[in-house]
């Protein structure tokens, strides 16, 4: 069976206190997905997710971590091809949301959404799986507050509560 390997990210921007993250629809599917892209020769798969994130996002990123690979068949003429996509999760740094003017019309749409809206708005399962990943990456790091977790403390009451709350 012939393989195939790509590469891609989840890249995410603090906006008004919550976490946002940027999705594409690709060219004729109805559905949201992650950016991504052929590795090319002496690419690593870093610098692919980087670039296939800039070509069709728009977006300058800057690593967090990495996310590990999904794998899945699918079928191209009659053909089974085999392929994995190894996955970064990467911080937003510079530029507009729209991919970049170019030959190949990959993107139909590119979109931020809020990150607690990630999972079930993906339509791919491994996607949705790479995005529980970066999920709980943020969560470690304290990085996801805003975002649904373990169950929540119950609001402070009244005179229980010291202070002034910030932000
Ligand atoms: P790229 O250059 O972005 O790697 P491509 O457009 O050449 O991608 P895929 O996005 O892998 O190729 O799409 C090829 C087929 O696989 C399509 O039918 C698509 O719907 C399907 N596909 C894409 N992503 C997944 C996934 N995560 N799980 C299962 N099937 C997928």
């Amino acid at each position: 069976m012939p393989r195939e390997a790509s590469s891609g990210g989840i890249v995410i921007r603090a906006s008004a206190g919550t976490w946002e993250v940027a999705v594409i629809r690709p060219h004729g599917r109805h559905l949201w997905a992650l950016p991504k892209g052929h590795v090319d020769p002496g690419e690593t798969p870093e610098q692919t997710a980087r670039r296939e994130v800039r070509e069709e996002t728009g977006l300058s990123v800057a690593l967090l971590a990495p996310l590990g690979e999904i794998r899945y068949v699918y079928q191209f003429r009659g053909q089974r091809i085999f392929k994995r996509v190894h996955f970064f999760l990467f911080r937003y740094e510079a530029g507009e949301l729209g991919p970049l003017p170019g030959p190949r019309v990959e993107v139909d749409e590119v979109r931020w959404l809020p990150l607690e809206g990630l999972i079930p708005a993906l339509g791919y399962k491994g996607e949705k799986a790479v995005a529980g990943r970066a999920l709980r990456w943020m969560r470690a790091q304290g990085m996801a507050s805003g975002v649904p977790s373990s169950p929540e403390a119950p609001p402070a009451t009244g005179e229980g509560a010291r202070g002034k709350q910030e932000g």
